[in-house]
């Protein structure tokens, strides 16, 4: 018999960080497909850097769920202050923001939660993302199912999520780490404290990204559901781990090109355009897609290096420059002179929607700093990485890409970093024997995350399975 189960409604809360609000916005989207309603709610400055770029692109269209709203699903959209006024430079004044963040923003959020309740008492649910360390004490104040959304691989939670062991151990917070291999985090064979995310490598360990981390994973303890932007196939073991004390489910890849709706920040149609025409003219798999995220700084020499490496492998390539379109970031700049160089060889564009870039034909390499979205996203097109991490997760993200998956290949395992070395790495990721072995890996790890969002796939039959847990809680 058919139960009669009431629609789930949703408070969701993205981290005010791009990586972060893209899988958000795409999670949103497949929850409603699947009869949920959401109120989504970003920081109003999140908010204005979205309608300052859509505006910049002639965009119209400031809501970024109108094309979900139009085929039908039930998305409304809110903001609320992060406790700073919209003129506030929160990348300059980093450590006044993070304090906000801490210690401001929540009383703001429980407000929020509020008087979105008392309009509308059907609110069953919060999913925040699991870097904020306010949920559980909220969902309990208003009665709300409390889901965890954990938009990095199920690996790094695993990490953090045992920080305990890593310190009892003396591979993190002891005045000298131990350096060798650590193998006694539940469902982690073995990784060595170099791969650990950079926070883990610092020897100062209470600052305040530290307060975060500690803040949000005891959070997390209390969480009634973990939802992780993974594929179980490539991650079973760190996922199984979690499991057997927490009920987290594998629910990726939360993709743009699956759901219904496009890029959030808009692109100009034209440079777009611009950019699949260029491709076009370009063979097949010859062009090397560049792109280091929206935070992670690259440093001057860095630059220097990855540039006239560039320049000396003759590889053409699409390299996105200012991708911290939500952010106040200060962008970094190429080298002087550098984009004379180029000639046709090379395409400089502002932002675009990656994804598409990516999956144009053209494309045969990705040379990332291996932000999460885009690891995800490089897989699913299909394309090898060269892997030059740089801060958090990256270089844990790395290990999964190229030890584990043999998907891509390292441009961070000499320092300094030389334009010999990127000549020589992007010529063995985009042609001869090695990139054909890539190539050949990449094609199978595809087709698992593809497998995962089919009909019958893994990530299909996890969301399902979740969506009747939530409704059983809720009544
Ligand atoms: N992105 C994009 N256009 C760009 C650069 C980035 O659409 O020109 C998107 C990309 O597709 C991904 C996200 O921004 O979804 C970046 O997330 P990721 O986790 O890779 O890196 P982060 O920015 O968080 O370091």
């Amino acid at each position: 018999m058919e139960t009669t189960h009431p629609k789930p409604h949703a408070v969701m809360f993205p981290l005010h960080l791009q990586g972060h609000v893209i899988p958000a916005v795409h999670l949103a989207v497949k929850l409603a497909s699947k009869g949920f309603t959401i109120t989504f709610v970003n920081t109003q400055a999140i908010h204005r850097q979205i309608i300052k770029s859509r505006s910049q692109h002639h965009d119209d269209d400031q809501d970024i769920f109108a094309g979900a709203r139009k085929s039908g699903l039930d998305i409304r959209y809110k903001t609320v202050t992060d406790g700073f006024p919209l003129s506030f430079n929160r990348s300059l004044n980093r450590e006044q923001f993070i304090e906000g963040f801490l210690h401001v923003f929540p009383a703001h959020v429980d407000e929020l939660v509020g008087n979105i309740i008392a309009a509308d008492p059907s609110v069953s649910c919060l999913i925040a993302d699991t870097f904020h360390s306010w949920p559980s004490s909220l969902a309990q104040k208003y009665n709300l199912v409390h889901i965890s959304f954990w938009t990095e691989p199920a690996l790094v939670f695993n990490l953090y999520y045992h920080l305990d062991l890593l310190v009892k151990n003396g591979h993190f917070a002891s005045h000298d780490n131990r350096e060798d291999t650590i193998d006694y985090i539940p469902g982690v064979e073995a990784i060595e404290p170099k791969d650990l995310m950079s926070y883990l490598r610092e020897t100062e360990v209470s600052t305040l990204m530290h307060k975060i981390i500690y803040k949000a994973f005891e959070d997390v303890k209390k969480a009634d559901f973990i939802l992780c932007n993974t594929v179980e196939e490539l991650e079973l073991h760190a996922i199984s781990a979690v499991r057997g004390k927490q009920p987290i489910y594998a629910i990726g890849p939360v993709l743009s090109n699956i759901g219904q709706n496009g890029s959030i920040v808009a692109t100009s149609l034209r440079s777009q355009s611009d950019c699949s025409q260029w491709l076009d003219t370009k063979p097949h798999g010859s062009v090397l897609y560049v792109s280091f995220g929206s935070m992670s700084p690259v440093n001057e020499h860095d630059m220097e290096e990855l540039a006239q490496g560039l320049l000396l492998s003759k590889v053409c390539f699409v390299w996105v420059l200012r991708p911290d379109t939500m952010s106040d970031a200060e962008s970094y700049a190429l080298p002087v002179g550098f984009e004379d160089d180029i000639k046709d060889r090379g395409l400089i564009v502002p932002w675009c929607n990656q994804i598409e870039v990516i999956s144009h034909p053209a494309i045969g390499g990705f040379l990332t700093h291996c932000g999460w979205n885009s690891v995800l996203e490089s897989i699913w097109c299909g394309v090898p990485m060269l892997c030059f991490p740089i801060l958090t997760d990256q270089p844990t993200n790395r290990k999964l890409v190229v030890d584990d998956w043999r998907a891509g290949l390292n441009l961070c395992d000499k320092k300094p970093l030389t334009r010999f070395e990127v000549r020589e790495k992007i010529s063995s990721l985009m042609s001869g024997k090695s990139a054909e072995v890539l190539r050949e890996e990449m094609k199978k790890v595809k087709e698992i995350i593809h497998n995962a969002v089919d009909k019958d796939g893994s990530s299909e039959k996890r969301i399902c399975e979740f969506i009747c847990q939530v409704k059983t809680k809720i009544d």
